[in-house]
């Protein structure tokens, strides 16, 4: 069963370059830096990587973002990446970078946005995976910060295809963020908020009226909205779900009672992606299989998962019919559940 699994192609649209760091990577890096840091073995970090709730992730991340004291690091962290997300027979990568949280620790753009598509293009000739950079803009730094990212952006736009907001939703609502989503949205850039993950169904709404995002990271807390499911369902709205993410940092109790499911059967444009894989202990092939054993989620709806993750995704049109093809083709080989 987890070998077909392991067969469907798919495509991750939601994953946090610097959450999927490998652990011996973490150590390497920290030893290059010569830093102190909270951990000095693979043990200790697992015992870190242990979360009391959605606030204590986010203070771990940060203590991993403190590591990072140099730029070309991220050429070998999204490499590591995309081989392991090739691992799980992933096709198409939209690879998420905190770009803020490195500057502000006095890191250049231009170098950072280099090394990652240094990592990328080595990726796609080693391992055939394809992607694209979104850029989080990091909310807990304010909308003043989120525009002086687009003005870097605006310098250094090299495969960057969209913007988004991650970290402490409860604290900062998407609202003040308005006049930065315009301006992405006049670069050309795609538009994405995590909502409804930390806070309630409000922070659903205030992305959509007040960001006009296309897809929204996580969406868990739209199950208490009846009409705001029906919205997010008539208006096609892709939500990036991430269900290991959700249990491990306390916004679900366990995966039999995540609301993918309900999602799902609503008729939800509903995608499945590993958020931190390294942070979380996950990968896609996991996600997809904790679907099929507590969600009783079949072959076929996975596939369609994976489908509709091609077609929510922020490609040329031409290269999501090519790639939809290919799925197609690959699906036709595997054999039953
Ligand atoms: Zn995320």
């Amino acid at each position: 069963m987890e070998h077909i699994i392991k067969g469907l192609p798919k495509a991750e649209l939601h994953i946090h370059t610097l959450g999927s760091i490998r652990l011996g990577t973490l150590l390497a890096v920290i030893d290059d830096a010569g830093i102190d840091a909270p951990f000095e073995s693979v043990e200790d970090i697992e015992e870190l990587f242990q979360y009391r709730n959605f606030t204590h992730f986010i203070s771990v991340y940060s203590q991993v973002v403190d590591c990072i004291t140099n730029e070309s690091h991220f050429e070998r962290i999204v490499l590591e990446m995309l081989e392991d997300c090739a691992r799980c027979n992933v096709r198409y990568v939209e690879a998420s970078f905190s770009a803020y949280d490195h500057i502000e620790r006095g890191m250049e753009f231009p170098a950072m946005v280099d090394a990652l598509n240094r990592g990328i293009r080595k990726a796609k000739r080693q391992f055939g995976v394809e992607s694209n950079i979104r850029i989080d803009l990091v909310r807990n730094a304010g909308p003043d910060a989120g525009m002086s990212v687009l003005d870097l952006i605006e310098e250094k736009p090299d495969n960057i295809v969209s913007v988004d907001i991650g970290g402490s939703e409860d604290k900062v609502p998407p609202k003040p963020f308005a006049p930065v989503y315009q301006r992405a949205k006049q670069m050309g850039l795609h538009l994405v908020a995590h909502a409804g993950e930390a806070a309630g169904p409000q922070s659903i709404w205030d992305a959509l009226n007040h960001l006009n995002v296309e897809r929204i990271g996580h969406g868990v807390t739209a199950r208490e909205d009846p009409e705001l499911m029906k919205h997010l369902k008539d208006k096609k709205i892709a939500i990036e779900m991430c269900p290991v993410s959700n249990v491990r940092t306390g916004v679900v109790s366990d995966i039999a009672s995540h609301p993918i499911r309900q999602f799902f059967d609503s008729g939800l444009l509903v995608t499945v992606n590993s958020d931190d894989p390294s942070f979380f202990h996950t990968d896609l092939n996991n996600e997809f299989t904790q679907l099929h054993r507590h969600l009783d989620f079949s072959l076929e709806e996975l596939f369609q998962i994976s489908l509709n993750s091609i077609n929510v995704s922020f490609l040329p049109r031409q290269r999501k019919v090519e790639l939809r093809d290919s799925f197609e083709r690959e699906y036709e080989q595997l054999g039953p559940l």
